[in-house]
């Protein structure tokens, strides 16, 4: 494969080499650098929106960059495995990275910019000021993966600071994330807006996600109890949080005790606006929320239910 870095603040390698020439797009633009960013971020007219990822993109990647679409003239997608979201043990090192394939998919979903930094580039020096998510963000993910809501969104911050978006594009798969997001922009003031895609799935109905290069095809066949659980979970929605909680449970214990088996972190129904768990009267916006180890993989998925 091309490599990128071949092509310092150029046009990126174009991917329809080889194809019919009426089946060609352009490869986006793509910058390495903050500078290279601002330059080509200055020739961009009209509404532009930012999709961050931290690339291997898949289907999800590619319906935010869709959504984008709709807000904007223009789509920059940021490539960035964030150093600052991860916790010591965590896959920082081994998350599958792979700029020229993550290319092809922009190019084919017509983003215009790619911005892809080092790590260097984003923190030259120690990163000694980070946005605190408070409360919401020490529960659930942030119980489990300490520091990785405060990592997330200082890294969000700079990348709306360097790209100054009109609109930014997250998908529900992660979707304290999401919350966590909109909160920053409301008590910050960030002059960004914020549109939400649904999550996206694979045909299995396991939810999209770079992490499930890592799962053998029987970890895959045992994951699949996430989302049995949670579909269990919606379809007893009219039963209210208990019910849900009860059905959503039974699928999960049994993958608990299969093989291999489902280590369950969390299955909870939150409230949506504050992620604090549900009283068993609750009427409104929840999401139900799961999160589990498969082998060495952990995925999370969730589903939104209106109670
Ligand atoms: P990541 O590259 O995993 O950090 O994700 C980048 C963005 O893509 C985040 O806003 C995620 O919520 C979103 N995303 C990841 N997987 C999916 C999915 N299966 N469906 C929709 N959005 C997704």
């Amino acid at each position: 494969m091309t490599d990128p870095t071949d092509t310092p603040g150029g046009a990126a390698p174009d991917p329809a080499d080889g194809l019919p020439s009426g089946a060609r797009t352009p490869a986006p633009a793509l910058a390495r650098t903050p500078e290279e960013l601002a330059r080509m971020r200055a020739r961009l007219g009209g509404r532009v929106a930012l999709v961050p990822t931290m690339g291997s993109l898949h289907g999800g990647h590619r319906a935010l960059m869709a959504a984008a679409r709709e807000q904007a003239d223009a789509i920059i997608v940021s490539v960035f495995v964030n150093p600052l979201q991860f916790g010591p043990g965590e896959d920082y090192e081994h998350y599958p990275r792979d700029l020229g394939a993550d290319i092809r998919v922009c190019t084919e979903e017509g983003a215009d910019l790619v911005f892809a930094p080092s790590a260097e580039d984003m923190y030259p020096g120690e990163q000694i000021v980070r946005v605190d998510p408070g409360e919401m963000g020490r529960v659930l993910e942030g119980e489990f993966r300490p520091g990785f809501f405060s990592g997330v969104l200082t890294v969000v911050c700079k990348l709306f600071n360097l790209v100054r978006p009109d609109a930014a594009v997250f998908g529900q798969k992660d979707a304290q994330q999401l919350a966590l997001v909109r909160r920053m922009v409301r008590d910050l003031n960030l002059p960004v807006t914020i549109a939400a895609a649904p999550t996206m799935r694979d045909p299995d109905n396991l939810a999209s996600s770079s992490r499930n290069a890592y799962l053998g095809s029987e970890e895959r066949r045992s994951a699949l109890a996430l989302s049995k659980a949670l579909l269990s979970g919606a379809d007893a929605s009219l039963t209210g949080p208990v019910g849900i909680l009860s059905a959503a449970r039974a699928v999960l214990d049994e993958a608990v005790a299969g093989d291999p088996p489902v280590t369950v972190d969390y299955l909870t129904l939150v409230d949506a606006n504050t992620f604090a768990e549900v009283p068993s009267d609750f009427r409104g916006d929840a999401v139900l929320l799961v999160a589990a180890r498969v082998g060495g993989t952990r995925l999370i998925d969730n589903v939104p239910l209106t109670l």
